[in-house]
Parts: structure tokens; C-alpha cells; sequence
């Protein structure tokens, strides 16, 4: 029997989040800068290593896999990939296979999606309102989106929409998202970004809104009931009594989750980072490339990288690079 991952804190590794692309079809203000240089294709780990990588993490008891990017469905034959980790549903070595998108490929790719296995979906979205939308996504098209989602509830998905709080360009949204939510019957969280002051972005179209402040919004027009279920992360749930619906609220910073923390993430380069808060990570891919057909080393390798997995990220701000990356991270994968 392969030893499950389990990291020096007794935290059972069982949820691996892979980014499979740095490439995007949107331009948002808080993430990328408009003339992006992505990373030479040599770089990024094929679909097939992609699939090798996933599949040792599964082996070594990964039970949910989501998919991130950058947005995931630009990369080329990338159903090729999920269709191929169907398999580890099928077999019922994964419970989850899912991914967080911006939308913008769901129309043309949710019923293939449906068709590998994917259950729920989480979809970007910080604005209904397209002028707004076009200003944040720089290149994204609303219309586009709300087909996508259309598609994706058609095709049986199950969607929940992550919105990024931002004061000044959202705020005025918290009822008009609440409410198309739950018309849609879609789940909803809100993403607290770090300030934003220093991204170097000319763009800004918003500042740091706590989700305290985003909460007693909120609690104007509803009346919000805590949910004790946690999912291991960095979110914490209310229902709104009014309409029964679930809201979320993500502080990615926030210390309350470490000691349930069941995840790492992987980047689309095969480099393993143990911790949101903590830039320490372990490139993986020399294990992986320098033994094709044995994965022995690979699996030493992330057994190492589990066993360095931090108690809890020190929250110290300056050891965060604020270029946007982290902010990425933090707004598109949520945590
Ligand atoms: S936030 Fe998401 S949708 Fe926007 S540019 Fe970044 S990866 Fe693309």
C-alpha cells in the first residue's frame, strides 16, 4: 500500500490545485499587465507530464483535483487532459475533478466538460454590469461570459461565481450579484484582495474592501446565518435567510484555516508550492523529466516537498512579492 501524504502537522494532503496554463484571453487589471510575456512552451510541462504528475498526486491520495491557469480552457487540447483524468473518477481514486475559469471558453466547452467527469465549476465574474466588466477584464466581453454560464448550467454544471471585492467598483453590485445568484441558483463568494496600492497598475479600478465591511453590507438587506461547514480553506459560508442562499467569503490571509489546511498548488512548470501565504516551493519537474517511466523519484520528491509544508503562513506582507502574482493567485484560484 503507497503511504497516503500526511505533512508534519498530521494534515492529510488530499486536494492539489494545478494551474495548466500562465496564458489568459483577458487582460484584468489586478492580474496581468497588458502586454504580457508568457513563459516559451519548453517551459511548461505537456499534457502528458501534466497527466503523470496528477496521476502520482492521486496515487499518493490526492482526492480533488482543480484545474486553474491563467485560464485553463485556452490551452491547447486541454479536454484531452481532462478526459484523461476522468479515469481516476472512474476508477474512484478521485472524488473531484473541477476547475475555476473566467468563463469566457465555457460555451463552447461545458457539455465536454459534463462529459469527463467535471461536476461544479468556478467561474470569475466581479461585475454584471458589461461597460465595468470590459474596464476590469480589459479584453473580456460580458455576453460572452453570461453564455458561457448558461452553457455550463445547461450542460448539468454545477456553478459558483467568485467575485473579487473591490471598494469602489463592485460594492454597488453586492445585491444585484446576491440576487442574479440566486435566480441562477448559483453559490457565490466574494475574494478579499490585499491593497492594491503598490501594484504599479495604472488600471486600478478598485481598493481593498474588507469582507467585514462587504458582510454588514450585506447584513442590510439580509439576515445572515453563519455555516459551521468548512472545506479545509480559507472560506467561511453564510446562508441568507431570506432567500436560502449560501455566500462565501474568502480571506486568503487570514490565519483561521491553516490548521485544516488539506491543499498545495502546483504551477503550470511543475513547481509545488506548499502554502498560499509562503513563497517556498519545490520544482518538481527535474524529478519528473530526468525519469521518464519511473516514478519513484517524483513521488520521494513530493514526499519531500509535503514533509516542508509550513504550520501556517507568517503573514508577514513583505515577504509577498506585490507584482501581482500573489494577487493572482489569491483573486482568480481563491486559495
Ligand atoms: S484574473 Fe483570471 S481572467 Fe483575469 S487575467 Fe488573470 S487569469 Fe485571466
Amino acid at each position: 500500500m503507497t503511504q497516503p501524504l500526511v505533512d508534519p502537522f498530521q494534515r492529510a494532503i488530499t486536494y492539489l490545485r494545478v494551474s495548466v496554463t500562465d496564458r489568459c484571453d483577458f487582460r484584468c487589471v489586478y492580474c496581468m499587465a497588458e502586454n504580457m510575456t508568457f513563459l516559451p512552451k519548453k517551459e511548461l510541462l505537456t499534457l502528458e507530464e501534466l497527466d503523470r504528475m496528477c496521476s502520482t498526486f492521486v496515487r499518493l491520495g490526492v482526492r480533488k483535483l482543480r484545474i486553474t491557469g491563467g485560464e485553463p480552457l485556452v490551452r491547447r487540447d486541454i479536454m484531452t487532459f481532462f478526459r484523461s483524468m476522468s479515469r481516476h473518477l472512474d476508477s474512484g481514486a478521485l472524488e473531484e475533478l473541477t476547475l475555476t475559469t473566467n468563463g469566457s471558453q465555457l460555451e463552447r466547452f461545458a457539455a465536454d466538460l459534463y462529459a469527463a467527469g467535471v461536476r461544479r465549476v468556478n467561474v470569475s465574474l466581479d461585475t454584471l454590469d458589461e461597460e465595468k466588466f470590459a474596464r476590469v477584464t480589459r479584453w473580456g466581453r460580458l455576453p460572452q461570459v453570461l453564455r458561457g454560464l448558461d452553457a455550463a448550467q445547461a450542460a448539468g454544471l454545477k456553478v459558483k461565481l467568485n467575485a473579487v471585492a473591490l471598494k469602489g467598483f463592485n460594492e454597488d453590485e453586492v445585491e444585484t450579484l446576491t440576487r442574479f445568484c440566486a435566480t441562477r441558483g448559483m453559490d457565490l463568494t466574494w475574494i478579499e484582495v490585499m491593497p492594491m496600492g503598490d501594484l504599479g497598475n495604472e488600471d486600478r479600478v478598485g481598493q481593498y474592501w474588507s469582507m467585514k465591511d462587504l458582510r454588514a453590507r450585506l447584513s442590510e438587506s439580509y439576515t445572515l446565518t453563519d455555516l459551521p461547514e468548512s472545506t479545509g480553506g480559507p472560506a467561511r459560508y453564510v446562508r441568507l435567510e431570506e432567500t436560502g442562499q449560501k455566500i462565501g467569503f474568502i480571506t486568503p490571509l487570514s490565519h483561521n484555516f491553516c490548521e485544516s489546511c488539506n491543499r498545495v498548488r502546483m504551477t503550470c512548470t511543475g513547481e509545488l508550492y506548499m502554502c498560499l501565504g509562503q513563497e517556498d516551493m519545490m520544482d518538481l519537474r527535474p524529478a519528473l523529466r530526468n525519469h521518464p517511466g519511473n516514478d519513484a523519484p517524483l513521488e520521494q520528491a513530493i514526499r519531500q516537498a509535503i514533509g516542508l509544508k509550513p504550520e501556517g503562513h507568517d503573514f508577514d506582507y513583505s515577504r509577498q512579492r506585490a507584482d501581482g502574482q500573489v494577487s493572482r493567485h489569491m483573486s482568480h484560484t481563491g486559495g
